[in-house]
């Protein structure tokens, strides 16, 4: 199964991924994790994104499309994989197409996590009190308004861009966890 999630920054992407790589036996690949990674061990990658990352501005399309296109040729991703923060605008989704139609692969679904956005702040200012000061540096009040701008400006389109295709499965992603979860699995089964 090969799935894309969607949805601002707090919405709990990277919670429903997690599950959803349990239940189907696939990889998540978070283009966030890996350009963390990549600052971390400050590779040339690491150097070019840490600026730009923590100002809440996005990585150049270039580079999480390389990115991307080497990982889910992995070994861990041949069953599958849920793409975690990728694509990020509508030139990484039409870059996506490509890839894929190069590997011969298919998109199962894209999962659509609708929320409130006045409620997010909130659940961000919680993560980061829940964090004991290892707080992701873009986890602050700025950053975070600058990234919920950019999702809306550049990221949002895409939901009519997959919609188009036919792929959205949208879900209300205020919903507790488990009843996310729950609604996440009954779009995929529908
Ligand atoms: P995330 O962990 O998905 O919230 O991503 C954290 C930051 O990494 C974002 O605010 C961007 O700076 C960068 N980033 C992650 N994924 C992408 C992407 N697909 N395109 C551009 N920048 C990205």
């Amino acid at each position: 199964m090969r799935l894309i999630i969607l949805g601002p920054p707090g919405a709990g992407k990277g919670t429903q991924a997690a599950k959803l790589v349990e239940r189907h036996d696939i990889v998540q690949l978070s283009t966030g994790d890996m350009l963390r990674a990549a600052v971390a061990a400050e590779t040339p990658v690491g150097l070019e994104a840490r600026d730009l990352m923590a100002r809440g501005e996005l990585v150049p399309d270039e580079v999480v499309v390389a990115i991307i296109s080497d990982r889910i040729e992995e070994n861990d991703a041949r069953n599958g994989f849920i793409l975690d923060g990728f694509p990020r605008t509508v030139a990484q989704a039409n870059a996506l197409d490509t890839i894929l139609a190069q590997k011969r692969m298919e998109l199962d679904a894209v999962v659509e996590l609708k929320v409130n956005e006045s409620i997010l702040l909130d659940r961000v200012n919680h993560r980061v009190s829940q964090s004991n000061g290892n707080a992701r540096p873009d986890d602050n009040p700025e950053a975070l308004k600058k990234r919920l701008g950019v999702y809306r400006e550049q990221t949002a389109p895409l939901i009519a861009f997959y919609d188009g295709k036919g792929l959205l499965r949208s879900v209300d992603g205020m919903a507790p966890v488990e009843e996310v979860t729950r609604q996440i699995e009954g779009a995929l089964n529908a």
